[in-house]
């Protein structure tokens, strides 16, 4: 007899088990999709279970609180990889550079110039993704897909920044399907590997337009509250 019924699947492994759907279904191995455990406004008690199951890489929206947060974590257990996925201003590229392993909000040539500088002297280089505003959203971050491919340029060409990918945040309420597409389709054209797509309630989608990193934090961690950690 098993008991296989009664076991409760943990909802880190309901994310697992449907990228691995998403990756089948697109013909895709499931190695090429990294799953980033968005934690922001949670604490350790939220992370070590997380961590436990063994999911290593991470992502946190400010970099104050990463910086409160994980290097007490990163004492505790090996081979932890945090992303920034939040709007980094200029003067915290210094601390960027220092804490996380990939930088997915690289959206204006005075950040990729503070950038290049502090990984010049720190000898430290995180994956960087360019995020693009694909509804040319007003109030939101990222480079508009027009000024794309001369934005890549010039990071390449005038900071000698090597960049990793794209990253997209479609605007809330639409369908981000048109949106994943585009953002592949400039990442294609620009010889960029990585996909920075999908969040808890699209990432499936992501996967089928070839995300490469799909952020998810509510499907993992629950809903957030109000008050931040
Ligand atoms: C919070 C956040 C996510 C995760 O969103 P969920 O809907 O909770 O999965 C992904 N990307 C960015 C940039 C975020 O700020």
């Amino acid at each position: 007899m098993t008991s296989t019924a009664s076991v409760v699947e943990s909802p880190l492994a309901k994310v697992r088990g449907e990228i691995a759907r998403a990756c089948a279904q697109a013909g895709r191995d499931p190695a090429t999709v990294t799953l980033v455990a968005i934690a922001k406004t949670f604490g350790a008690a939220a992370i070590e279970p997380v961590i436990a199951q063994g999911q290593r890489v991470f992502g946190e929206n400010r970099v104050q609180e990463a910086k409160a947060k994980w290097p007490p974590l990163r004492e505790r257990y090996g081979g932890l990889e945090l992303h920034l996925v939040g709007p980094l201003q200029s003067n915290k590229a210094k601390e960027a550079v220092a804490m996380f392993e990939a930088i997915h909000s690289l959206d204006r040539p005075s950040l990729a110039e503070a950038l290049a500088k502090e990984i010049a002297k720190q000898g430290r280089k995180p994956a960087l993704f360019i995020e693009l505003n694909t509804g040319a959203e007003p109030q939101k971050s990222g480079v508009l897909p027009e000024q794309a491919d001369g934005f890549v340029a010039a990071c390449r060409n005038r900071y000698a920044l090597e960049i990793a990918g794209l990253m997209c945040l479609p605007p809330a309420g639409e369908a981000p399907a048109p949106h994943f597409a585009l953002t592949a389709k400039i990442a294609r054209r620009n010889g960029l590997a990585f996909l920075s797509m999908g969040m808890s309630a699209d990432f499936p989608i992501a996967i089928q337009f070839g995300a490469t990193h799909v952020r998810v934090g509510t499907a993992i961690f629950g809903e957030r509250r109000q008050v931040r950690f």
